[in-house]
Formats: structure tokens, C-alpha cells, sequence
């Protein structure tokens, strides 16, 4: 009998692999376009820029009228925000609104008036240990107004009359959140959410928006094993809005990331799920392993993002956090100098390069059952073994081989092998399709 070799070209194996740093400049040069929006947890800001990133990929709109209840929340008034300023004594503008979108604190109701400078400040925020710097500052759920500059600017003002002006709206309206929805060959879901409610600010998180807009233009383009859920959404209140109003979807959800901070130059971070030991976990871990980066894995805290939602006991969905330094971690977190300048091409194609790897490990994720459970087969007469010995022992190729003919016993999946045996998973993914081709092993949705 004639074997044939079941060798397969061990090169190019990810689909994600091939060099996509030029995307970089195409991620930074979309996060541009869409920096100088205002945006809040509501407004004309988050549809407009819904409406550029639904050039990109099919996006649906929905909108949530002010008022409905989610869960122990409600959907606060509608805000929009046209102009700002504060005019000195002299009638100088010394703080504008069309000069940045941080000067005015988010949610700030209406406020036309004059006033005397030590009742300006204390309606004014500012960031004494960076003086060059505007906070970030908003207050949603308590009506007040304030804006926001540098410190060094606050230091030079002097006592007199202040015209004050905020040409805002904060009436009933809705809520929008945009969902990208890709049907894959199941109606098992990974979702993977992102927040827009953040106005100028680049790092958190206009990056977490650009890369789930990319990941989504290249997803469609692919057939898919599991379905994948894409949400644009505002912070904490979008999130509980989307999961009052999706409870019956949320069995399908087998996976989950949200998509934070991933432009800065640090090293990546990954925030297990509440669960600790989800697929999605152990996926994340062994992608970052094998990426040869340097990283760190943190436990879930109910701190952070949209995670706290998503993790809440009643839900306790399996949902981490993939990102690069985490919030508060930088000094230019929430403040103006998270800017386009500190977001770097390199690190936005990188972070996407990972999040690609992940999705790639999902995909191809599986268990298998070796045929040949009474000793090993002969993987020689398949051309799957070195017929000489040799000195310098076995390759990474046969070591995978054999810990897949070990462990596949059904139990074990492709992630679990490359986890134990410390190789590639990209090693033992390869070396299971070969195994496969030569009849030695068999998926379990085969085997039954
Ligand atoms: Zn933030």
C-alpha cells in the first residue's frame, strides 16, 4: 500500500500574518477624521461619526428615547453642544470652545451670563501638575456647567467680570448605539464592543473605535465559523441599553472582548473575564505567549470599562479586555495630550495584527479524537515522521504531531494542546490539519 505524504508548506499560516503595518497610517489617518468630532453618551456627535464608520462596514443605527429605563438606569436627556466661550474683562476671548471640544465639561447645561472671576473658578477645572494640559471632565446624571483649561492659562487670570457662554441643549431625545452584525456558519456569537462617547481624545478611545471599524471591514470580507457582534457604543449607559434590550441573545454570546486603549506604545495588557478561565482567557494568554511581545494579564476587577456590564453576576457574560496600557495608567489619559500624537500608527496595526490572532485561534479552535488511541500510528509510512534519526532531535512539527496524537482523546482542544505542550498554536493547528488529511484523527463532530 501507498502512503501519500501529508506534509503541508509550513508558511504563511495566518491568514493575519502577512505584514499589515501600512495599515497603521490608514487606521491613524481615519482616527483623524473622526478626532475632532464632539461627542458625548448622546448627541449629533455619536451619529456622525456612526455615519462615517457605516462607510466602512453595515452598521445599524439604534436610537433610545431619553427616559426609557435600563435595568436601574435611565437614558438621560439628549445633549448637544454648538458653542462656548469665556470672554475676559477686556472682552477678550481667553478660552474657546471651537479650539477644542475638551474646554467644555460634557453634559454642561446652557449658561449666558457675567460674573466675577471668583465665582468663575469655581466652575472652571484644571490640571495643576500638568499645566499645559485640559482635563477631560464631564458630569451626566448631576445639571451643572463648567469648562476645562490649562493651568497655566487659570494661573494668569485676574480679578473682574467674566462673560460666561454655553450654547448647549439638554433636552429629551435619544440615545444611538450603532451594531455591526457578521453572520458566521453558526449563530455562536463573539462580541466585540467598543465606546464613542469620548470627544477629542485619541488613545481612549477613538483607537478602540478605529480598530473594531478595521477588524470589521476585513471580517466581512472572510467566511466565518462563529457569528460576530460589533458594538459602538457609549460608555456604561450603551452598554446596559444594548443588554436590556438583547437578554434573549446573550446565550449565544461564547466570546467576548472589549476594545480599549490600543494606539499608546505600551506593552499589551489583557483583563481576564469575571470568569477567569473562559476559552476567551486562555486564547488571549496563549496568542500573547506566541506573539513574543512582552505583555501582562491582570485579573478581572469590576473597575474599568464596559466589562463591569457585561460581567455582572446576572449576565457574568465571558468577556475580557484586550489592550495596550490600560486607562489610568497614563498620565495623558483624560486629558488634551491623549491626542493624535500620542497615538502611534505602528501600535494601532500591531494591536489589530493581535486582535486578528485571537480571531484566527477562535476560528480554528476545535477537538479532535486520534484514531489510533492503542499506540502511536505510524506516521513515517504517512511521511509525517523523519524516516532517519537525526541529532538534533525533533522538530517543532513532529513534537506537535505527537502531543496531538496524545491528547486528543475529544477532551482536549487545539488551544488546550498548544497551552500544555508550550508550542505554537500555530504549530499544533497546522500539525492537526495534516493529522487530519492523513485519516489519523478526526474531529468530534466527525468522530460521532
Ligand atoms: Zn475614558
Amino acid at each position: 500500500m501507498v502512503f501519500k505524504n501529508h506534509r503541508i508548506p509550513w508558511k504563511n499560516y495566518m491568514q493575519s500574518s502577512p505584514l499589515i503595518d501600512h495599515r497603521g497610517e490608514k487606521m491613524h489617518h481615519f482616527m483623524s477624521r473622526l478626532y475632532p468630532i464632539c461627542r458625548s453618551i448622546t448627541g449629533e456627535g455619536t451619529r456622525k461619526t456612526l455615519a462615517l464608520l457605516a462607510q466602512r462596514m453595515p452598521i445599524t443605527l439604534h436610537e433610545m428615547k431619553s427616559g426609557t429605563q435600563v435595568f436601574d438606569w435611565t437614558v438621560p436627556n439628549e445633549w448637544n453642544l454648538t458653542d462656548a466661550y469665556i470672554k475676559d474683562p477686556k472682552g477678550r476671548k481667553i478660552l474657546d470652545f471651537q479650539k477644542s471640544n475638551l474646554h467644555v465639561m460634557g453634559y454642561s447645561v446652557p449658561v449666558h451670563k457675567k460674573i466675577p472671576l471668583a465665582q468663575l473658578k469655581k466652575h472652571v477645572h484644571t490640571l495643576p501638575d500638568r499645566p499645559g494640559w485640559i482635563p477631560y471632565v464631564t458630569s451626566y446624571y448631576q445639571q451643572d456647567w463648567g469648562f476645562c483649561m490649562p493651568y497655566k492659562n487659570f494661573k494668569q487670570l485676574r480679578a473682574g467680570t467674566y462673560e460666561v457662554n454655553i450654547e448647549s441643549s439638554l433636552a429629551p431625545g435619544s440615545l444611538t448605539y450603532g451594531e455591526c452584525y457578521l453572520p458566521g456558519k453558526t449563530k455562536e456569537e463573539v462580541l466585540l464592543s467598543t465606546y464613542l462617547c469620548h470627544p477629542s481624545l485619541g488613545n481612549d478611545n477613538l483607537s478602540g473605535v478605529v480598530l473594531l471599524t478595521f477588524l470589521a471591514s476585513i471580517l466581512k470580507k472572510r467566511k466565518l465559523k462563529y457569528s460576530y457582534r460589533f458594538l459602538f457604543i457609549p460608555e456604561t449607559i450603551g452598554a446596559l441599553a444594548w443588554l436590556s434590550h438583547n437578554e434573549k441573545k446573550l446565550p449565544r454570546i461564547k466570546h467576548g472582548l472589549v476594545v480599549t486603549c490600543v494606539g499608546d506604545s505600551g506593552k499589551m495588557t489583557y483583563k481576564k473575564s469575571r470568569r477567569a478561565n473562559a476559552e476567551i482567557d486562555r486564547i488571549v494568554e496563549k496568542m500573547l505567549v506566541d506573539s513574543g511581545d512582552p505583555f501582562q494579564i491582570v485579573e478581572f476587577s469590576p473597575t474599568g470599562s464596559d466589562e463591569r456590564q457585561f460581567c455582572s453576576p446576572g449576565f457574568d457574560l465571558p468577556v475580557g479586555s484586550l489592550m495596550r496600557t490600560p486607562y489610568g495608567q497614563y498620565p495623558e489619559y483624560h486629558t488634551s495630550a491623549d491626542n493624535l500624537q500620542f497615538v502611534k500608527p505602528a501600535s494601532l496595526a500591531d494591536s489589530l495584527k493581535k486582535y486578528l490572532s485571537v480571531i484566527d485561534m477562535l476560528e480554528h479552535d476545535r477537538a479532535y479524537v486520534n484514531l489510533f488511541q492503542k499506540g502511536e500510528p505510524q506516521l513515517s509510512k504517512r511521511g509525517l515522521y523523519r524516516t532517519k534519526g537525526t541529532p538534533a532531535g525533533r522538530t517543532a512539527r513532529e513534537l506537535a504531531r505527537l502531543w496531538i496524537l496524545n491528547l486528543s482523546d475529544g477532551a482536549h482542544s487545539l488551544v488546550d494542546i498548544s497551552l500544555r505542550s508550550g508550542l505554537k498554536f500555530s504549530d499544533i493547528h497546522l500539525a492537526a490539519q495534516e493529522l487530519a488529511h492523513a485519516h489519523v484523527i478526526k474531529t468530534i463532530h466527525d468522530y460521532h
